[in-house]
């Protein structure tokens, strides 16, 4: 019978593989473990062939260790470890027929089953579980002589009690682990998602919405902005090759980051422009800072082309001469770069 197991992703990096499966492996292991005690103590009861506990030993115990094993080795483990649950389902089917239908334990193993092929594959997963758990235990029912005594002593009861206690606890740890997991990766891939990939700045329109959060909540009054541009740029790219330009966006990118203070807010702004604001700064501070990123830019190095030498023009603007609107700001600081262009570049132009 082929099994149709629900789609995993085809592209999935082997630590994330490794980690799920690292997880369903401890859930394996202690699920079947205090299963075993469970159906061990029917057993007990109903003095079964010894052919019955080889096999629930090897089910119980040393199979979750089998896979573990095989799934270390697969290509692909996720996939896999699936299919491993969905016959572990089966087995389930087994040792309820086994039991003889015990009804604690039954109604036990069956929503025990139902939990962990939902958590693990929602309903269509579970659907493909509980029809192989139905099968298994319908053949094993008649290889069983349909044995049927559904009475639930208080030994089977106490031996219940810490699959129905340890097992749903140890699965919302693992809930509770994950959905820790996935806020956490969700706000990396919200700030990986407005951060320029080569300078490491946030990119145009990140920058730009922060700084017009920024002006309307009027959080940070006295502030300056850089508009800082790479000179000839064009001619570092056509003399050495693209690949030194972007390490050049690279360096001057980290330059810039090590130059602001918690709060400032660095993005770039176009290829080789960059914008900055520094919060609570007035323009003889802002222009130490600017100074400081143009001084370290002019000492920058790239190992590629040893003679390359990067030098930067900076614009500033004060926030006052911005009329609260963004597009002022920027245009003021533009304004002030075109003029340290003009008058000669590698140099600050504070905007008049
Ligand atoms: P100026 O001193 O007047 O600024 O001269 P410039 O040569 O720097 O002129 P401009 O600022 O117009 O040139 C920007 C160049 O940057 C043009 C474009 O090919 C290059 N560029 C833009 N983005 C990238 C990038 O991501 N990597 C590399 N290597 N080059 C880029
Ligand atoms: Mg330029």
């Amino acid at each position: 019978m082929s099994i149709d197991v629900l789609p995993t992703p085809q592209i999935m990096p082997p630590e994330v593989a490794g980690r799920i499966v690292a997880r369903s492996h401890w859930l394996r292991t202690l699920g079947l473990a205090l299963g075993s005690v469970m159906v061990g103590t029917v057993f007990y009861r109903h003095a079964v062939p010894i052919q019955m506990w080889v096999l629930l030993v090897l089910h119980g115990l040393a199979w979750p260790q089998v896979a573990w094993l095989i799934l270390r080795r697969s290509n692909r483990p996720v996939a896999d470890d699936r299919r491993f649950f969905l016959g572990d389902a089966a087995m389930g089917g087994a040792w309820i027929a086994l039991m003889q239908f015990n009804l604690l334990p039954t109604v036990l193993l069956v929503t025990m089953y139902a939990i962990t092929l939902v958590a693990i594959g929602g309903f269509r997963y579970l659907a493909h579980g509980f029809a192989l758990l139905a099968i298994a235990c319908g053949v094993a029912s008649v290889a069983n002589g349909l044995s049927f005594a559904p009475d639930t002593g208080m030994p089977e009861l106490l031996a219940s009690l810490p699959l129905l206690v340890v097992f749903p606890v140890s699965l919302g740890l693992i809930t509770h682990k994950l959905a820790h997991q996935v806020r956490a990766q969700n706000r990396q891939l919200l700030r990986l998602g407005s951060l320029d990939a080569l300078s490491g700045l946030l990119n145009r329109k990140h920058w730009e919405d922060a700084v017009n959060a920024i002006l309307a909540r009027h959080c940070c009054d006295n502030a300056v902005m850089l508009l800082i541009d790479i000179d000839r740029f064009k001619h570092i790219n056509d003399q050495f090759g693209h690949t030194v330009g972007d390490e050049v966006i690279r360096q001057v990118g980290a330059i810039i980051r090590g130059s602001l203070r918690e709060g400032d807010l660095a993005g770039r702004y176009g290829g080789d422009e960059f914008g900055v604001v520094l919060c609570n700064a007035n323009l003889p501070a802002a222009a130490a800072v600017a100074e400081r990123i143009r001084s370290g830019v002019a000492e920058l190095t790239v190992e590629k082309a040893p003679q390359l030498r990067c030098t930067l023009s900076i614009g500033l603007a004060h926030s006052a001469d911005a009329t609260g609107n963004t597009r002022d700001w920027i245009e003021q600081a533009d304004a002030a770069l075109y003029r340290a262009k003009l008058a000669g570049r590698n140099r600050l132009v504070v905007a008049a």
